[in-house]
Parts: C-alpha cells; sequence; structure tokens
C-alpha cells in the first residue's frame, strides 16, 4: 500500500481536524485512501466528464468529439444529444433503482411482520400506520394493526408493478402539480416499470429524442421520490418509530477507547436496528466485560448513522469521506454493511487492523470481508450473532495503534414532518406566517453526498452558513446533515448564527437553524413537507420561496433525487458538474427549458458564495411571485466573498 499523506496536504482534503489527523495517519502507515487513488486517477477520461461517450453495444464503445474535428457520431449514429441524454437517463435508474430496492427490502419484511414471519421487528408506530392505511384505502376500524399491516403492503407492492398506472403516495402532491405531470405524460406508473422501461429506451435503436429521454428521466425519478423512497420511509417510520427530536454527537470523537466499537454503514435500518437491540443484550453485554470492554459502543455512518441518529440518538461517526478514516482509528472491531456507498477498499484498510468487515446483504458481498446473511426471518438471531463476533475481535486489538482524534461535537436529529409540525403546534401556518412576514426568507433542502473531488464538507457548510445568515431555513439529509453537524450548525444554540428573523423563530421554537430531517430516501420527507405547504397555500410547489442544493454529490442516487426534486418544481444547485456538459442542447433543457414546464431547473455552481447568492436571488424572486414582501435582486451581493476559500472550523479538538 502507499500513501502519501501530509498535514499540509490533509487540510486541503478536508475541513474537519478528525479526517485530517486520520488522513496524516493513514501516510503515516502507508494505508491508501480514497484521495490517494483519485490522484492515481488523473487524468480522468474528458469524454467521459462530458457524457459523450457510449458502450450501451458492442458496435462500440464510440466517442464524439467535442471539439467538433473528430466522429461527431457513434457507430449507429447517435449524435451528442442522444448519447448524453441516454447516460444521463441510465444514471437516474440506476439511482431510482438503488433507492427503490431499499424501499422494496422494506415493504417485504413489512409483510413478513404482518403475518408474524420476522423476529425482532414490531409495529412502533401504530398511528402512522393506520393514518397511512386509511390514506391508500385499506380499512382500518376494527381491524388488528398486523391485519392492516397485510393489506398495507399488498397495496404497496403493487406500486413496483405495472398494473395500477400510478403510485399509491403520488396524492399526495398538489393537484395542479399532478395536473402538469399528467400533461407533460410523467405521471410515475409504477417504480420498476419507470426505471425498466428507462433501461428499454436507452438500449440501441430506441429512445433518439434527447427530449423525450429526458421527460422519462424526470418520470423515473419521480417513480423513486414519490413512490420507492417514500415507501422506505414511511414504512421504516411504522417500524421503527417516526423520529422526533434528539440529541446526539458526531465526528470520529465517538469512538471509545474502552468498548467494544461497532460502525454500521449503509443505508437500510432493517439491519441497524436490531443490531441496535443485540448491543443492549445483557449476555453479549457481559461477554464484553469478560475481554475487558466495559460496554458495547454503536456508531453510524453514512445513510444507516442517519437512520439510526433520527431515531434512536445513535452517535454518529461520520460521513461518506470518513468510512476510511474511521478504520484507520484502529478502534473498530467491526464495521457491519449492508448496501450503497460502502467503498471496496474498507476490506484492503481493515487488513491494516483487526477491525472485521462483516457483509450482511446477499446482494452486496465484498471479497475479502466475512459474510453472514442477514434474514429479516431471523433478524435478531443474526443480529446476535454478528454483535458477538464484534465482541469476541476486541481482544485482539492493539491499544497503541488506536488513534481516536477529539471531542464529539452535538447534533440534534430527527426532525420528521411530523415533528416539524408538531413543533409548529399541529400545522404550516405559523411557517407560513414566517415566511409571508419575511421573518424567514424561505427554506432550503442541502443534500446529499461527499465527493473527493472538493475540499470534504467545505461546501455544505460555507452555503448553510451563508443561508442561515440570511435567515433562510436549511434542511439536511445524508451526508450533508453530517457535515453539518459535524460544523456545530445542528443544536438550538446555533440559532446565534443566524440572521435576526431565524434566530428569533429558533429561539421561540427550542430549535437549530438547520434541521436534520433523516437519511437520503428521506428526502421524500421534503417533498411531503413541501405538498403540504403549497396546499397551505393553496399554489404549486414551484411558486413557494424554496430551493434545492446538493454541493458535494458524488453517487448516481443523487442525480435521481435531484429529477424527482426539479419534475417536482424545486430548482437545484449542484456543486460539482454532472456528465453533461458535451450536449449543448442537454444542457440548455436542463438549465433553462425546464423551467417552462416544471418551473424549475438545475444549475451548477461550484462556489459555495455563488450559490449561496444564485439562492436568495431565487428566493426573492419566488417571494414576489407571490405577493410578499421581496428583495429586488441587484440589492443583493456576495455578502463576504472571500470565506468560500477558507477552511472552517470543524468544531472538534485534537
Ligand atoms: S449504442 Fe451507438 S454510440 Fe453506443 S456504443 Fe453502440 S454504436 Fe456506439
Ligand atoms: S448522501 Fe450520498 S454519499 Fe452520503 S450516504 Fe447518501 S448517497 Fe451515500
Amino acid at each position: 500500500m502507499s500513501g502519501t499523506s501530509t498535514n499540509g496536504r490533509a487540510r486541503r482534503l478536508t475541513v474537519h481536524q478528525d479526517a485530517q489527523a486520520m488522513i496524516d495517519r493513514a501516510g503515516e502507515l502507508g494505508i491508501t485512501t480514497v484521495w490517494d487513488r483519485l490522484a492515481a486517477q488523473q487524468p480522468q477520461c474528458g469524454y467521459c466528464a462530458l457524457g459523450l461517450s457510449c458502450r450501451n453495444c458492442a458496435m462500440g464503445p464510440c466517442r464524439v468529439d467535442p471539439f467538433g474535428e473528430g466522429p461527431q457520431k457513434g457507430v449507429c449514429g447517435a449524435d451528442a444529444d442522444v448519447i448524453v441524454a441516454r447516460n444521463l437517463g441510465r444514471t437516474i435508474a440506476a439511482g431510482s433503482s438503488s433507492h427503490s430496492d431499499h424501499g422494496r427490502d422494506i415493504l417485504e419484511t413489512f409483510g413478513h411482520l404482518a403475518h408474524a414471519e420476522t423476529s425482532g421487528y414490531r409495529i412502533a408506530d401504530e398511528e402512522k400506520l393506520r393514518r397511512i392505511a386509511t390514506e391508500v384505502g385499506v380499512v382500518t376500524e376494527g381491524r388488528t394493526a398486523e391485519e392492516v399491516a397485510g393489506d398495507l403492503a399488498d397495496v404497496l407492492q403493487e406500486d413496483y408493478g405495472s398494473r395500477r398506472g400510478s403510485l399509491s403516495f403520488i396524492g399526495r402532491a398538489p393537484a395542479v402539480r399532478r395536473a402538469k405531470w399528467e400533461k407533460l405524460g410523467i405521471t410515475p406508473r409504477g417504480v420498476d416499470r419507470e426505471n425498466v422501461e428507462m433501461l428499454h429506451r436507452t438500449h440501441m435503436g430506441v429512445d433518439n429524442d434527447y427530449v423525450n429521454t429526458l421527460l422519462h428521466g424526470l418520470r423515473t425519478g419521480l417513480a423513486d421520490g414519490w413512490g420507492g423512497s417514500m415507501i422506505a420511509t414511511e414504512l421504516s417510520d411504522v417500524m421503527f418509530g417516526t423520529p422526533q427530536p434528539v440529541v446526539s454527537e458526531v465526528n470520529l470523537g465517538v469512538l471509545k477507547t474502552d468498548q467494544v466499537n461497532i460502525a454500521m454503514h449503509g443505508h437500510n435500518p432493517l439491519l441497524s436496528d436490531v443490531i441496535c437491540a443485540a448491543a443492549q443484550d445483557p449476555e453479549l453485554l457481559e461477554l464484553a466485560r469478560s475481554y475487558g470492554a466495559t460496554g458495547i459502543n454503536i456508531v453510524g455512518l453514512c445513510c444507516t448513522g442517519n437512520e439510526m441518529l433520527m431515531r434512536r440518538g445513535v452517535p454518529m461517526a461520520g460521513n461518506h469521506l470518513m468510512q476510511e478514516l474511521a478504520l484507520v482509528t484502529g478502534a473498530l472491531e467491526a464495521m457491519v454493511v449492508d448496501y450503497q456507498c460502502i467503498m471496496p477498499s474498507i476490506v484492503d484498510v481493515s487488513k491494516c487492523y483487526h477491525t472485521k468487515i462483516i457483509s450482511t446483504s446477499d446482494k452486496a458481498k465484498f471479497t475479502g470481508a466475512t459474510h453472514i446473511s442477514f434474514d429479516p426471518e431471523h433478524g435478531a438471531e443474526v443480529a446476535h450473532q454478528i454483535v458477538r463476533m464484534a465482541v469476541e475481535a476486541y481482544p485482539d486489538r492493539n491499544p497503541e495503534r488506536v488513534r481516536i482524534p477529539g471531542q464529539p461535537v452535538q447534533m440534534m436529529g430527527g426532525f420528521s414532518v411530523e415533528a416539524i409540525l408538531g413543533a409548529l403546534g399541529g400545522t404550516p401556518k405559523p411557517l407560513v406566517d414566517a415566511i409571508a412576514a419575511g421573518t424567514i426568507r424561505g427554506a432550503v433542502a442541502v443534500v446529499g453526498c461527499n465527493n473527493p473531488k472538493l475540499p470534504q464538507d467545505l461546501e455544505h457548510i460555507e452555503l448553510t452558513r451563508r443561508l442561515i445568515e440570511n435567515d433562510v431555513l436549511v434542511l439536511v439529509t445524508g451526508c450533508a446533515a453530517v457535515a453539518n453537524g459535524k460544523s456545530g450548525h445542528m443544536v438550538p444554540e446555533a440559532a446565534a448564527m443566524a440572521g435576526p428573523g431565524l434566530r428569533s423563530v429558533c429561539q421561540a421554537l427550542g430549535i437549530p437553524p438547520v434541521l436534520h430531517v433523516g437519511s437520503c430516501v428521506d428526502n421524500s420527507r421534503i417533498l411531503v413537507l413541501l405538498a403540504a405547504l403549497a396546499d397551505f397555500l393553496g399554489v404549486d410547489i414551484d411558486q413557494l420561496p424554496v430551493a434545492g442544493a446538493a454541493p458535494e454529490w458524488y453517487s448516481e442516487k443523487a442525480v435521481a433525487i435531484g429529477a424527482y426534486v426539479v419534475a417536482s418544481g424545486v430548482t437545484t444547485v449542484l456543486g460539482v458538474q454532472p456528465a453533461v456538459f458535451g450536449s449543448p442542447n442537454v444542457v440548455n433543457l436542463l438549465a433553462d427549458g425546464l423551467d417552462g414546464v416544471v418551473g424549475a431547473k438545475f444549475v451548477v455552481e461550484p462556489d459555495p458564495a455563488k450559490a449561496a447568492l444564485f439562492i436568495r436571488r431565487h428566493i426573492e424572486a419566488k417571494r414576489q411571485g407571490l405577493g410578499l414582501p421581496f428583495v429586488p435582486a441587484d440589492e443583493l451581493a456576495i455578502d463576504d466573498g472571500e470565506s468560500a476559500t477558507v477552511p472552517v472550523a470543524s468544531g472538534v479538538g485534537s
């Protein structure tokens, strides 16, 4: 293994002191990390970066010359527009499939739970179960929770197929928005159907009209947001509890020198929930004590971590780019993974330590890892086996190699739609009133990943800080939530960082100016909240003073999220350039043409200062459209352009 980390280099790669310390440590030990591999990949393929390469058939691979000198068409005759649109369509389908297959796993377990065929699961929120069941037409009166759950599972299973013609939760969107989708022919008919149709359309010789392909891309995204992701979120709430505000901690300081540390990494709460329960088993705690540990410490990474933090207040070790660095602490007995965003490299890094990598999903195996097949029918038993394996690894830990950097930072999570409306007294009216009065100018969802092409978390933190300073309420999910938690934005005291209007609202309600809404599938909660606000005002979502941002996105899932957010009427700013710039026509459609049909568009802006300025102007324009007091665009400027390049404090002591 090779590693060339220096402290100066580490500071350029990440804003966080815990990450810097571990990058340096990896360099000392010669452990290769994601940043080393990114450097080794330079220069990355320019054709691929522009979306201009195609390997959809064996007549290729083909590429189109962006300078107009070389080939302008693939062997089949596809031009830049068709190739770029097809590539983007397939990316959306991959992301939508990932979220939706996660949703299907939850749904299948939920169905088994209804028929008493699981171990370790229960219906935690019966009120929400009955509410959802009534919404989709399942009779609830005089029936047991299990009977209702069985019928609800059957109804939602049909959302995945093509028998119904629309999705169960699509009725949550404002009628005017649904009418737009209907007119455009992009109402999602079935989750799997739209994904499969995208693969069909992008086969050679099928959909050769880039506009038609990309409209189906929106429909594919909508099947994720209002379908697969929403099913995942809603049923997770029913099975594991609807999140309520909870205080927890974040950064690598959540690891304990004197306890068995188990990091849960991936996305699906099916596994992590039963692992949390097993970690409290007196027999396993006694076993841990017999080896000299004082307890069993479960921590989260990525969206599994968000699921556990939102519902159980489990501490969060870090986001996407922290997964290798968590291993470099030398303090993990096990990293237990399910699927999505899990770098294959963790197996290599773990070999430098006693840490066991335990894969659990039969659809996500890792060569070199220990695989324990997770089966919800035996959830409690499998969780017990996994925790026991971690405990038994504790005596193999070498205390001299342990480096746990710094102290954890407090953060608050648990802001489900139910919790937000609860804090507002059960109705969106106080939030609407605050927006109407201008106390809060609007709201922005800052979501998505880390990408090693950018300094880790800098864009998340800088964009969010600029928004809250300007009285814009920020909702966060996924890795963006972890970034903001580490920066100290997600405790009630952070109201002091907000502008005077937002500060007064946060202080009155005792909430942070940055609200943790959940994991990546929980972006569906934001759709529900936006629909509730739009319905309350009697407008469409695209009229609201809101925006989305994915400052550091990397994954195909993020592209699917972008597709459904924009198709739902929310203009979204991307901090990383998507692979579309090989086709000016596709760029024009995404950055302009879409605005005319769905009332929202994509913007690419890597500078958080400029992104914040764009969003503030966008919000004021929407306020003007609603007849609310607004600030003209030319009166808004970047208030502190220099700080975009200055690393911010992570709140972590080293
Ligand atoms: S589908 Fe067309 S552009 Fe793509 S690899 Fe085949 S021949 Fe080339
Ligand atoms: S935000 Fe992105 S990197 Fe983070 S868990 Fe979600 S998809 Fe993965």
